[in-house]
């Protein structure tokens, strides 16, 4: 396979062995397989359009033999019988590989995405490695309670138990990060997996296997099969073998998930969707501060990311001065590829994801949005990869399309407000409620909003930050169900309610 670098730049030796040429297989009880049906797919570089490497696709008799082997595993008593401190310690060490191996990642997760190497290497990366840390603390501590009853002799206790095989499936924004999001808690908790990464983006989660066996889970526990949406994502969320589903991705497939879900066996399903997150600057804000961080909230991820904040609402007397300023920040971004030094964005995981994109923006400009700044592809140096230029649209119209719907591109809509009421309002006029942020100096201000807008997180005078220990989900339709922190563990284990006659 070629791969066409920015000059003075090369892979690492690691990099370069784990891609081969040779066809990445399906990770099934420990041993990496062909798909049943021998069948392959490619997976690009965002930043070329050259293929970096074939895959198998998984149909439904690799599912079937994936459903097998994590059922085999859930009841074994090599994972039934372990302890939680001794998960807990199997986390820990996959941790240290990833930490060992995050130059290699790094470099697979940047070819495959598109995004900026220094992001994958100080970002998602390390970050991946947190959260089998932080869920390892969590392995030995999984405790019930006992719970007073109005019966005399009588003593409940509950039992927190693992549900049993589940199946992740996640998208290609954070491949490697969204994959620890689930498998943490999820192998935390005892119960056995199969991941199942998008097929834009295979290649760390394919490598994190690697890693998995070296780092001693027994055969089945984890299991990794690549494919696209449809066979493989919709054969694991219908399987009637697996017990619960965790899904992050678009709403229309959320959806599918919990048709498949209710057409199957009930399994249990969080989905983690869409958003349309309002980004609050009030005039009384720090303007340096709030500009910056209104530019990250909406361009970090080239805009690929379920929180950006996408419209951008700001009060009236400062409006022209902040959206001069949220021009002028967004004309500094770099583009390009993420190997190349300095770059800030890089581009759109794939030609669909560009072309869904570059729709909305056509669509904005001919409702009459006025476009401050981008709104065209980078051609030149760039035309074989997907960059777009960061853009930012000036509207009032809240029945656009770019500001109704998830554009998960670098495309922000500023609109001015008058007043308080308008504001919670319009900020509330969406089927989505994921994230949203607030710019003030008035910390009372700030936490009214943030008790008004319906959202599952708000940033106060910042925007985009994630921690393994905070809880992450959406209101509405962006989904239900808490990732992170604590309440993840809730997820990803049942409440056993024992009564015993004394
Ligand atoms: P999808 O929702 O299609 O993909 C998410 C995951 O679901 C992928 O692994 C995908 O597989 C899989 N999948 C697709 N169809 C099915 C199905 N019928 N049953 C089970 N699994 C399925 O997102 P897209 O990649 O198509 O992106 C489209 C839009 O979704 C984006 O523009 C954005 O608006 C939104 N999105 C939101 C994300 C978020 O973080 N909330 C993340 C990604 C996208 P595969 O990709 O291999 O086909």
């Amino acid at each position: 396979m070629e791969i066409t670098l920015p000059p003075e730049t090369t892979l690492q030796p690691s990099t370069q062995a784990f891609l081969d040429g040779s066809p990445k297989k399906l990770f099934i009880n420990n041993e990496w397989v062909s798909a049943a049906n021998g069948e392959t797919f490619q997976t690009l570089n965002p930043a070329t359009g050259e293929i970096l490497a074939e895959a198998a696709l998984a149909g439904q008799e690799d599912v079937d033999r994936a459903v097998r082997a994590a059922r085999e595993a859930f009841e074994s008593d090599a994972w039934r019988q372990m302890s939680g401190e001794d998960r807990g310690q199997l986390l820990w060490r996959l941790a240290d590989l990833i930490d060992e191996h995050a130059d290699e990642l790094a470099e697979l997760e940047t070819l495959d995405n598109g995004k900026p190497l220094r992001v994958s290497r100080k970002g998602d990366i390390p970050f991946a490695a947190k959260h089998f840390r932080y869920y390892a603390g969590w392995a030995g501590k999984l405790e019930g309670a006992t719970v007073p009853v109005s019966y005399p002799n009588q003593f409940v206790y509950t039992l927190r138990e693992p549900v049993g095989v589940v199946g992740l499936i996640i998208p290609w924004n954070f491949p490697l990060l969204m994959a620890a999001w689930k498998l943490s808690p999820a192998l935390a908790c005892g119960n056995t997996v199969i991941l199942k990464p998008a097929e834009e983006t295979p290649l760390t989660a394919l490598r994190l296997g690697e890693l998995a066996l070296e780092a001693g889970f027994p055969p089945g526990v984890i299991n990794i099969l690549t494919g696209p949406g449809e066979p493989t994502g919709a054969a694991i969320a219908a399987h009637p073998g697996i017990d619960k589903i965790s899904f992050t991705g678009s709403t229309e497939v959320g959806r599918k998930i919990l048709e498949a879900s209710a057409k199957s066996n009930l399994k249990k399903v969080n989905i983690e969707l869409g958003g349309k997150s309002p980004n609050v600057i009030f005039a009384d804000a720090d303007p340096a501060k709030a500009i910056k961080g209104a530019i990250w909230a909406i361009f970090s991820t080239a805009g690929q990311e379920c929180v950006a904040g996408s419209r951008l609402f700001v009060e009236r007397p400062v409006y022209e001065q902040v959206l001069e300023g949220l021009a002028g920040e967004a004309q500094k971004i770099r583009v390009g590829n993420g190997f190349a030094q300095k770059v800030h964005i890089g581009p759109l995981v794939s030609e669909r994801q560009l072309e869904r994109v570059i729709g909305y923006i056509d669509e904005g400009r001919r409702a009459g949005a006025r476009i401050v700044t981008g709104g065209e592809r980078l051609g030149g140096e760039f035309e074989r990869g997907y960059f777009l230029a960061p853009t930012i649209f000036s509207s009032e119209d809240d029945e656009l399309s770019i500001m109704r719907e998830e554009v998960f591109g670098p495309v922000a809509v500023v609109t001015a407000f008058d007043d308080w009421d308008e504001l919670v309002q319009r900020a509330n006029d969406t089927r989505y409620g994921l994230a949203a942020g607030v710019w003030t100096q008035n910390l009372s201000k700030a936490h009214r909003f943030a008790q008004a807008v319906h959202a599952g997180t708000v940033w106060i005078n910042s925007y985009g930050l994630f921690d393994a220990a905070a809880p992450f989900g959406g209101y509405k339709e962006s989904g239900f169900g808490r990732e992170m922190g604590k309440e993840a563990l809730d997820l990803y284990t049942n409440s056993k309610t024992v009564w015993v006659g004394l």
